[in-house]
């Protein structure tokens, strides 16, 4: 944007001399350089209200006779009637030419139209804002701390309100996109585009993490008062890249002395719902073709070893390459061991041989191992059955010398950034709806994709 410089430094000079006026009253040498700036912030927030002001009256100034109705009819001129607007700048009122008298009974003011004004709410600008705090902290801490920034009060039901109202938006794109990733024609269609950013390989992993869903009282029913904790699913989808080793962290140079070389995930997209797996997976095949994860030469899944997970991979994606993450494997080993031994001389080299036989796809070795303990270990036995049924997916040797990442730590991090960190804060209570979309609105800040959904929240259709 470009602006008339001269007119800036002259509102720069008038600024300078109403900031000095109101601190005639202090002391000249306890005057600090913050409480300056906060005198020019304060002036500041007044001169974008009143700015506001005069931009949308004097946009509003040559006034129609009659205009057309949304309906088809026609509305006529009532007269200039004041409106109220929550913006970044704070509460702002506004006169403006108010139209009405269609048959249809409604009736409006143009400007307010014209704007996505919607009178006695807040800005798309301010929503925006709003749900940044709500995505990443509680909606009380995100008073405060909103306060600090916009220099007013904003309550805690807005905050909520404008989080879940980007958090609906995305929740209906998803709608969008399932409907139309299910349709033939339109799947056809998109065979036909050329597109260039397929990466060469594209890897997914799935996940569940359990949040807490408040009890809620039916009309009539006696409230029932026992927790209910549902599994917020999560797919997300990654390119891997090599890590140099002047960037590696010290858990990366271990890991790099062990396995060669460290890769770490980049480009991620996170989708997430509260659903049966049946409907989950409509999710994970549409948003995976928004990553071309139908059209990637190849794709691997990480994953831990759930069943309803592989169901859906092998459903969606039957060519995908199936990995169990290394890391569980490994778990289950150190379960065993602790089970099965109780002299730390015997435990010890026991894990060590059998971890040795995992980490080269052994598993022939391993379930061998697990069946000789079976007896005096009740996780050996289990085990057993998770080694048999994974065990095309546990050929670690061969996944690492194609270069595939054998960690599912992407997921795991993932389910701690949308579950853990945001709706496991102390304090929180959730329904359903308001789990399920501070999550979605929360995966998208993650992905990258927040400006997107920003810009459809300020295309909203009025309700008029
Ligand atoms: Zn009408």
């Amino acid at each position: 944007m470009k602006y008339n410089i001269e007119k800036i430094n002259e509102i720069g000079k008038l600024l300078a001399e109403i900031v000095e006026e109101a601190l005639a009253g202090e002391k000249k040498e306890e005057i600090r350089i913050a409480d300056i700036e906060m005198e020019v912030r304060e002036s500041l927030r007044e001169v974008g209200r009143r700015t506001l002001q005069c931009y949308l009256e004097n946009a509003d100034r040559e006034a129609e006779v009659t205009i057309a109705c949304r309906c088809g009819g026609k509305m006529e001129y009532q007269r200039q009637r004041a409106a109220t607007i929550w913006s970044v700048f704070g509460k702002m009122s506004y006169e403006r030419a108010y139209y009405a008298g269609c048959g249809c009974g409604k009736g409006c003011a143009s400007i307010d139209e014209q704007y996505g004004i919607e009178p006695g709410k807040v800005t798309a600008g301010l929503a925006q804002l709003l749900a940044l705090s709500g995505i990443d902290k509680s909606f009380e801490e995100g008073q405060e701390w909103l306060k600090a920034f916009l220099l007013f009060e904003i309550s805690e039901n807005t905050i909520r309100a404008e989080t879940q109202c980007l958090g609906e938006l995305q929740r209906k794109a998803e709608e969008e996109w399932i409907q139309e990733m299910h349709n033939e024609t339109a799947l056809q269609k998109r065979e036909q585009l050329v597109v260039q950013q397929v990466p060469d390989r594209l890897y997914g992993s799935m996940d569940a993490a359990k949040v807490r869903i408040e009890p809620r009282a039916k009309q009539g029913k006696k409230v029932e008062m026992q927790e209910d904790w549902r599994d917020m699913k999560i797919v997300c989808w990654y390119e891997g890249e090599f890590v140099p080793s002047n960037q590696r962290s010290v858990r990366q140079k271990k890991k790099a002395q062990r396995e060669g070389t460290v890769f770490r995930a980049k480009n991620k997209h996170y989708s997430c719902d509260i659903t049966e797996a049946e409907q989950f997976g409509k999710l994970l095949w549409a948003s995976g073709c928004a990553v071309y994860a139908d059209r990637v030469p190849e794709l691997v899944f990480v994953c831990d070893g759930a069943t309803w997970i592989w169901k859906l991979v092998s459903h969606y994606y039957p060519n995908a390459i199936q990995i169990v993450d290394w890391y569980h494997a490994e778990e289950r080993l150190e379960q065993i061991a602790e089970e099965a031994f109780s002299d730390l001389e015997e435990r010890q080299p026991w894990l060590e041989q059998i971890t040795e036989a995992l980490w080269h796809g052994n598993i022939e070795v391993v379930m061998e191992a697990c069946q000789s303990l079976s007896q005096k270990s009740s996780v050996a036995k289990q085990a057993l059955t998770y080694f048999s049924n994974n065990m095309e997916r546990m050929r670690y040797a061969q996944f690492r010398a194609s270069g595939y990442l054998i960690g599912s730590g992407v997921i795991e991090s993932g389910c701690k950034q949308i579950v853990s960190r945001r709706l496991k804060l102390p304090g929180a209570q959730w329904n359903l709806d308001g789990a399920i979309l501070t999550a979605k609105a929360r995966c998208v800040w993650l992905s990258g994709h927040w400006q997107d959904l920003v810009s459809k929240r300020s295309l909203l259709p009025l309700a008029i």
